[in-house]
């Protein structure tokens, strides 16, 4: 499972880096991607941060 940020529609809330903290990280005012690759013991965390986020800029692929 691949996931990227759009940083173009993100915010900078943090809710994905406080739910998937070992995916996301605070970058200046946007999050980003620690890794392209979400490990397979993340992949639940990452899709609770897909649905969160307010601006649907977590792309999951
Ligand atoms: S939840 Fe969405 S808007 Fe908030 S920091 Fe993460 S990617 Fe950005």
């Amino acid at each position: 499972m691949k996931v990227t940020v759009d940083a173009d529609l993100c915010v900078g809330c943090g809710l994905c880096v406080n739910t998937c903290p070992e995916v996301f990280e605070m970058q200046d005012d946007k999050a980003v991607t620690k890794a392209s690759e979400v490990p397979d013991e993340q992949e639940d965390n990452c899709k609770q941060s897909k649905e969160e986020c307010p601006v649907e800029a977590i792309i999951i692929e």
